[in-house]
C-alpha cells in the first residue's frame, strides 16, 4: 500500500488519522520515517505553518506528506489565540495554564463567540492540496468535563450543551475541525482515487 508520512509524532493523531484512510494509506510518523528534527513553525496562519511541516518532509525525506496545524480563535480576542492556541501562557502545551490566561482575559465579556479552525495540507507527488475544516461554539465561564485535550473542558459546539470534555471522541470527533478538515481530505482522494 501507499505509503504517506503524517508530520507528527503524536501516536494519537496518527492512529485516528490511520482509521479513516484504512485502505487508502499506510501512514508513518515523523519517528517511523528517522525525522527526529525539531520543525519550526513559523507562519502566522495555520495554513502557512502545515505547509511548512509538510514541504519540510517532502524536501528531506522525498515522501509524500499530510501535516496539520489547528487552534482556537476566539472573536472578542481579535481571533487569539489562534496560531499561538499550544503556547498561549507561554509554556509549549501547558493546557490548564492556556485555558486560565483564557478565562481571564475573557472576565466580564459576554460575547464567547469562538471556533476551532484545522488547515491540513496534503502534499501528493508534484501536487499540494489545503483542506479546512472549522466548528464554531463558544467559551464556556468555567472548565466543564475531563475527556479530550487542550481547550475541550472550555469549548461548547453550537447546537450542543456539552463541552468538548464532556463528550466522548465518538461524539467529538466526526463534529470537530479536524475531523471535517479529514472528512474533506477523505472525500477528495476517494474521488482522485476512483479517477485514476
Ligand atoms: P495542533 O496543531 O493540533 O497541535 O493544535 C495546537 C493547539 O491548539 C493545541 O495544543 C490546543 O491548545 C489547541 N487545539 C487544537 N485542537 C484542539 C481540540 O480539538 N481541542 C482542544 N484544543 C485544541
Amino acid at each position: 500500500m501507499r505509503e504517506i508520512c503524517l508530520a507528527t509524532n503524536n501516536d494519537h493523531k496518527a492512529f485516528e488519522l490511520q482509521a479513516m484512510l484504512e485502505g487508502l494509506f499506510e501512514i508513518k510518523t515523523l519517528k517511523q520515517i528517522g525525522c527526529i528534527e525539531d520543525i519550526e513553525e513559523t507562519a502566522n496562519t495555520f495554513q502557512g505553518n502545515s505547509l511548512i511541516k509538510a514541504q519540510y518532509v517532502k524536501a528531506h525525506y522525498g515522501l509524500d506528506c499530510i501535516a496539520d496545524d489547528s487552534g482556537l480563535e476566539v472573536e472578542a480576542l481579535g481571533g487569539e489565540p489562534g496560531v499561538f492556541s499550544a503556547r498561549y501562557a507561554g509554556e509549549h502545551g501547558n493546557h490548564e495554564k492556556n485555558m486560565n490566561r483564557l478565562l481571564k482575559n475573557l472576565e466580564g465579556q459576554s460575547n464567547r463567540r469562538a471556533q476551532f479552525r484545522t488547515v491540513i495540507t496534503l502534499i501528493l507527488g508534484e501536487e499540494t492540496h489545503f483542506f479546512e475544516g472549522i466548528v464554531e461554539g463558544e467559551i464556556t465561564k468555567e472548565k466543564r468535563g475531563n475527556q479530550g485535550f487542550g481547550y475541550d473542558p472550555l469549548f461548547v459546539p453550537k447546537g450542543f450543551d456539552r463541552t468538548f470534555a464532556e463528550m466522548g471522541a465518538e461524539e467529538k470527533n466526526p463534529i470537530s475541525h479536524r475531523g471535517r478538515a479529514i472528512e474533506k481530505m477523505k472525500a477528495f482522494l476517494l474521488s482522485s482515487d476512483s479517477n485514476s
